[in-house]
C-alpha cells in the first residue's frame, strides 16, 4: 500500500440546521442565514488538519423546487462567505434523489446516496485519503447520525448554540 499522501481525518457537516438556518428547502443565497460560530467552527477544523466535507440531503431537486444550479449557486455563496473569514470546505455532496421526486430521473426508491443511507460519506472517502477512525459527523437529525453510523463514523447531534463551542468540545474529547 502506497502511503504517499498521508490520511486525513475528516469533519462531515450536515448543510441546513448545521451550516446555515434550516429554513426549509434553502435555495436562494438571499436565504442563506448562518449558524453562530459556523466560520469560526470551520477554521478550527481546518486548523486542527481536519477535512471539511458537507453531506447534505437536497430532495428539493428531485421534487422539482429547484434545480441544481442553484444548489451549486447557494453553495458557492457559503464557500465564498466562509473563504473570507479564513475558513475551508473542502468538498460539499448532495443528494438530489427522492423516492417520491416529481422529477423521473431523481426518483429512486432508496437511493444509496440519500442519508441515513450512508453512500455520500462513501464517495467522499473514495475521493479522499479519509482516517476513517480518526473521523466523525456533526448533524442536526436522527438520519445524519444513521448516516455517521453506518460509514463508520462517529456520530454528534447538535441541537443549535454555538457551532464552534460544539466542535471545540468534540475536538476536546
Ligand atoms: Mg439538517
Amino acid at each position: 500500500m502506497s502511503d504517499s499522501v498521508p490520511s486525513r481525518p475528516a469533519a462531515f457537516l450536515d448543510r441546513d440546521g448545521v451550516i446555515n438556518v434550516d429554513l426549509g428547502y434553502v435555495h436562494r443565497v438571499e436565504d442563506l442565514e448562518y449558524i453562530p460560530g459556523v466560520a469560526a467552527a470551520i477554521r478550527r477544523l481546518n486548523q486542527a488538519g481536519y477535512l471539511v466535507i458537507v453531506v447534505t440531503n437536497q430532495s428539493g431537486i428531485g421534487r422539482g423546487y429547484y434545480d441544481e444550479a442553484a444548489m451549486d449557486a447557494v453553495h458557492k455563496a457559503l464557500r465564498d462567505m466562509l473563504a473570507q473569514s479564513g475558513a475551508a470546505i473542502d468538498a460539499v455532496y448532495a443528494c438530489p434523489f427522492h423516492p417520491e421526486a416529481e422529477i423521473e430521473r431523481y426518483r429512486h426508491p432508496d437511493h444509496p446516496d440519500r442519508k441515513p443511507n450512508p453512500g455520500l460519506l462513501q464517495r467522499a472517502m473514495r475521493d479522499f485519503p479519509i482516517d476513517r477512525e480518526r473521523s466523525f459527523m456533526i448533524g442536526d437529525k436522527d438520519s445524519d447520525m444513521e448516516a455517521a453510523r453506518r460509514a463508520g463514523v462517529a456520530g454528534h447531534l447538535f441541537q443549535g448554540g454555538d457551532l464552534d463551542a460544539f466542535v471545540q468540545e468534540i475536538l476536546a474529547a
